[in-house]
């Protein structure tokens, strides 16, 4: 039995992941369950599996879980705040932690689960875009595994040779991207696109920030630096093909130009289930792929001026340096977006402008990359201001 930290219990991958959960109650249970402002869904999924630990973002909200859970005879601890979300990510009675906060908040907690030598199913891109350095370094130094969640990656994880010296004849990896809602829209309607026209994703159903990121394609550009981190792969061998069928999850080039690639509909709980059961295989109640119904395949490489996002994150990854910049501004515009306080066409604006005004390799250690981070969102907040009262 695998007791499981779930920290972002109430989002559209936590979620997935306890969907299976109750696939499979003979092996998997829940230890900690963690949100932050939809409290009345984590009171729900308290009564439904009944956690040790439940961590709230406040004490305000942890008054009400408390109170609740007491009501209906539920017994979980009840905790809150950030570093309620370190202790249950290390607590020495969990033994997998599933990562799928949204963002910069994720970083902590999965830097604790990597510091405590935990298996780590990683949803939460942001935190190793942000610190692939040092958190691929904890991993190593404490011996926990980092099992990628995201379909792309856990694709070419799949497709890789698991250890030793095969490693050597890969040579490159491709990471598939749908190309999001607006593949086919006319550009020069781009800047007028509503917040649910963004988050209308044509294969995916996703949380609202990771939906605005596969609309501008910076969700790709994140995915290339998650990758390099990841496989230890140099950027340059890194590609990004756009497959609107959302079929081939990712590829893998041999040396000999074999080419691995994982296929499934997508859905989440494929690559969940594979992190959770590794190595072995569990059901995921996906719906079998039917390859003479979708009848074709289609590939095409991406155009650098729709989407203008991709063009700037893949300028970063090849500079090797403002991840944490770009990271920082793309959740302050995309934020500023779903709000209604910038356009669409303005996400872009906002991260190039901010990484205009900031320069210099990525910092190393956990202060610095969290000093530079509200730099940079300082810098995006006061973009976002400007760019939305000039236009
Ligand atoms: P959602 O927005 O659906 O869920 C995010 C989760 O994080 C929620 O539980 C939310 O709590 C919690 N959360 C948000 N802000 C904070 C905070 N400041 N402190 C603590 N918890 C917080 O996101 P997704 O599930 O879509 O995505 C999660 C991560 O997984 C992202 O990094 C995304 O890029 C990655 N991912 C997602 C995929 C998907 O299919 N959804 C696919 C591949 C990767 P609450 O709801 O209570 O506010």
């Amino acid at each position: 039995m695998q007791r499981l930290t779930l920290l972002g219990a109430t989002g559209s991958v936590g979620r997935s992941t306890l969907d299976l959960v109750t696939r499979h109650p003979d092996r998997f249970s829940v230890y900690a369950l963690t949100a932050h402002r939809n409290l009345d869904a984590l009171i729900g999924l308290c009564l439904a599996f009944r956690p040790e630990v439940a961590v709230a973002a406040d004490a305000q909200d942890a008054a009400r879980l408390h109170a609740r859970l007491r009501q209906e005879g539920v017994r979980s601890e009840v905790a809150h705040g950030p570093e309620a979300l370190c202790e249950v990510a290390r607590s020495s009675a969990c033994d997998r932690v599933i990562a799928a906060i949204v963002g910069a908040a994720g970083l902590l907690p999965t830097m604790a689960a990597a510091r405590a030598g935990k298996r780590i199913l990683l949803a939460n891109k942001e935190a190793l875009v942000m610190s692939g350095a040092l958190l691929m370094h904890a991993v190593a130094e404490s011996g926990a595994m980092l099992l990628p969640v995201d379909s792309e990656h856990n694709a070419i994880f799949q497709c890789l040779p698991q250890q030793g010296t095969a490693r050597n004849g890969v040579s490159r990896l491709t990471l598939t991207a749908s190309g999001g809602p607006f593949l086919t829209r006319p550009l020069d309607t781009l800047h007028a696109v509503t917040p649910d026209e963004a988050c209308a994703h044509p294969k995916w159903k996703m949380g609202r920030k990771i939906s605005v990121d596969s609309a501008t394609m910076m969700n790709k550009g994140l995915e290339v630096i998650e990758a390099r981190w990841l496989f230890d792969m140099p950027d340059e061998c890194i590609d990004v093909l756009i497959h609107p069928q959302s079929v081939v999850h990712s590829m893998v080039t041999y040396a000999d130009q074999s080419v691995l690639a994982q296929l499934g509909n997508p859905d989440m709980r494929t690559p969940i289930a594979h992190a959770l059961a590794y190595p072995e295989r569990i059901d995921s109640g996906v719906v079998p792929l039917d390859l003479a119904q979708i009848g074709a395949l289609t590939f095409m490489a991406p155009d650098p001026v729709r989407f203008p996002c991709l063009r700037i994150a893949l300028e970063v990854v090849r500079a090797g340096a403002n991840a944490v910049v770009l990271n920082a501004a793309n959740e302050v515009a995309v934020a500023a977006f779903l709000e209604g306080r910038l356009r669409f066409t303005g996400i872009a604006e906002v991260v190039d402008a901010a990484l205009q005004r900031t320069s210099g390799p990525d910092p190393y250690d956990l202060e610095s990359i969290l000093a530079t981070d509200r730099r940079a969102r300082d810098i995006a907040n006061a973009m976002v201001i400007g760019t939305s009262t000039t236009k």
